[in-house]
């Protein structure tokens, strides 16, 4: 951050719309002096960012103990090839987020948090499935992680060459990359499965 600030951004729109653009982050953390960086899914709504898992996860089980967190979530938008081998660059999103999470204990809060995190990864499913029992619900550890300490990280545009190696026989550009949905595969063992959702359809982010 320090050596590239013009790269830095921190208003609230810029880490909203890279943390609403994905559905996984890395969560770093130190146990007993072992650092971890765990992937995971997330969801957010306003300032927090909800994780969810089973209630034996270490990592969940660490985090709710009031273990300081690092979360990070990046977006790869492209490989900028420059004319040197030193001006090669990524175009890229990032966001990262310090803070302390905390364990969702209230039922009716949980259930909120789940729905919130399930519309966050496809918007619409949570209306058609069918919601977590008392035991499902207890077997699921939430967090809710507090947006407070964010920073955002944008690289976009087009390689930065020395004047000089603007002359070089090289091609130079951005080959521009993207996460795409291909076509939903149903399942084998369906039995009664309506047509496909709506949001299905051409799924994007
Ligand atoms: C895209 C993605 C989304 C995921 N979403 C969720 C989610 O929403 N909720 C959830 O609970 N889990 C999710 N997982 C699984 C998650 O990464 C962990 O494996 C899981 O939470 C168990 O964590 P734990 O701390 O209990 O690991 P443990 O069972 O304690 O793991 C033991 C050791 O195995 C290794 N390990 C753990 N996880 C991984 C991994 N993913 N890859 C390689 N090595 C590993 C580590 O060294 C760890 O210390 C997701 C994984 C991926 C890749």
């Amino acid at each position: 951050m320090k050596r590239l600030p013009k790269r830095g951004r921190y208003d609230e729109e810029t880490v909203f719309q890279i943390l609403d653009k994905g559905f996984v982050c890395h969560v770093g953390f130190s146990v007993v002096g072992q650092p971890y960086v765990i992937p995971t899914n997330y969801g957010r709504s306003g300032h927090t960012l909800y994780l969810h898992g089973s209630a034996a996860s270490r990592m969940l089980k660490a985090l709710s103990e009031g273990v300081p967190v690092c979360v990070t979530v990046t977006h790869v938008d492209g490989l900028v090839l420059a004319r040197s081998a030193f001006h090669h660059s990524v175009n890229y999103r990032s966001v990262v987020i310090l803070g302390t999470a905390r364990l969702v204990e209230d039922p009716a809060e949980k259930m909120k948090a789940l729905r919130i995190f399930t519309e966050h990864v496809l918007k619409g499913r949570w209306d058609d499935i069918r919601k977590p029992t008392e035991q499902e619900l207890k077997a699921t550890t939430v967090l809710a992680l507090p947006l407070e300490e964010v920073s955002a990280k944008v690289r976009s545009g087009g390689p930065l060459d020395d004047e000089a190696d603007y002359a070089l026989p090289v091609w130079a550009g951005v080959l521009p990359l993207e996460t795409v949905a291909k076509n939903p595969e149903p399942d084998a063992l369906r039995k009664n499965d309506p047509p496909l959702p709506e949001y299905l359809k051409n799924y994007s982010r």
